[in-house]
């Protein structure tokens, strides 16, 4: 059964997973209507029972769930927003409050659905928005109910003055209805949010996952090339706009098709992961980033990182593998690297990767096992 949840919560479009949200609630309104039953069912309910209230109740029932699952379909692709408190979830808690007011005066609490719909409404813009605000707006609009409540016991105002309720025996509440009521719609709302946040934390951890998998090389778990184009629009921007350091090096195992021939892809496997292992070791910044472009050609993404600092990066890197042998006796064998630098001065992704790759390419051409740096103010060395 669980299994089966997992599944459908992956698989399935936002769109459905709204509408489950919703129809979470529906418990809650079958408890309603059973209530509904139960008050209809005594003689001195159905004497107090106004038909006009009754109706515009359940209108307003209906209006509020649709309300919900509206608002949730055309929230759904604006809930990103980097604004830290997105309007779209103000609009959520403005609904709350709003529905909360209108439901209170109108029909009061014992009568009206006001844990019902802030449910729904709560239960949507957890699937949706932070956490957070929504259990402030839920824990504020509970609070003003019980305050409201008890200002009827206490005969402070009157009760529900719109309407004539149904669980209302002349001026006085039914209370044995009333708290009946309220006891079922509580533990229900206890044990249906518990289900929900376990639920909500759950899909937090396989959208993590998902995330985490999407942006790992599988064999050295590095970054992988979809990462590291991200890493690199998002710095060169970052650079565009605050002017701070970014240098880029692109590193190719030499000869890696001998190693492959001569001992064997699994060892080609271990001397990749065994580069990825060096490469992580080398960066040491939380911002730097290795990756795995593909087949034996890494990158490492430096942020706030000179040309000096790279050059000493890649002098420990090469440094690290010369004391590395791979294989053992007479098949014993070292692995070199060569590397291209470039410290941006600008550039745009595209210019970037190309200016490290003529460095990797002169690296190469001019003997491998070799570090060779962008010079853009002096030409290149
Ligand atoms: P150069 O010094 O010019 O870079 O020579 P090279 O042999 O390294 O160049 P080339 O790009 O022709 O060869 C890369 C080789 O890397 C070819 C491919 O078999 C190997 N390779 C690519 N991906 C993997 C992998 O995941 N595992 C292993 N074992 N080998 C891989
Ligand atoms: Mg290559
Ligand atoms: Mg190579």
């Amino acid at each position: 059964m669980r299994e089966l949840l997992e599944r459908f919560i992956i698989s399935s479009t936002p769109a459905w997973r709204v509408l489950l949200a919703v129809f979470a609630s529906t418990p809650f309104f079958l408890i309603e209507l059973a209530a509904h039953g139960v008050a209809l069912g005594t003689p001195e309910m159905r004497s107090a029972l106004n038909p006009m209230a009754m109706w515009l109740f359940q209108g307003e029932m209906v209006l509020a769930s649709g309300i919900n699952v509206l608002a949730a379909l055309w929230l759904w692709p604006r809930r990103h927003l980097p604004d830290p408190v997105p309007r779209a979830t103000l609009l959520v808690c403005l609904s709350i409050g709003g529905t909360f007011t209108m439901v209170t005066i109108l029909a009061g609490t014992f009568t009206a659905a006001t844990n019902l719909v802030l449910l729904g409404v709560l239960a949507i813009g957890l699937l949706l928005f932070e956490r957070q605000p929504m259990l402030i707006c839920y824990g504020v609009a509970t609070f003003i109910m019980l305050a409201y409540d008890l200002g009827v016991i206490l005969g402070v105002w009157p009760y529900a003055p719109a309407l004539t309720s149904q669980v209302m025996q002349g001026r006085d509440p039914v209370w044995w209805f009333a708290f009946w009521r309220q006891f079922v719609l509580i533990a229900g709302i206890v044990v249906l949010l518990g289900l929900l946040l376990i639920l909500f934390e759950r899909l937090d951890q396989l959208h993590a996952k998902l995330r985490r998998l999407s942006y790992t090389d599988g064999l050295t778990g590095l970054a992988n090339r979809r990462r590291a184009m991200e890493v690199l629009h998002n710095e060169a921007a970052r650079q565009a706009r605050t002017g701070q350091a970014m240098s880029l090096v692109l590193i190719d195992a030499d000869h890696f098709k001998q190693v492959n021939d001569q001992h064997g892809h699994d060892m080609g496997d271990k001397v990749l992961r065994t580069l990825g292992h060096l490469l992580m070791s080398c960066v040491r910044s939380p911002t730097d980033v290795a990756c795995r472009l593909g087949g034996e050609e890494f990158a490492l993404i430096l942020p706030d990182t000179r040309r000096e600092q790279v050059e000493a990066i890649c002098a420990r890197l090469r440094e690290q593998l010369a004391r590395q042998t791979f294989g053992e006796g007479e098949a014993a064998f070292k692995v070199t690297l060569s590397m291209g630098v470039i410290e941006s001065s600008g550039q745009d992704v595209e210019q970037l990767l190309k200016l490290a790759d003529d460095q990797l390419y002169l690296a190469k051409s001019s003997g491998r096992d070799r570090v060779c740096v962008a010079q853009l103010s002096m030409g290149v060395s």
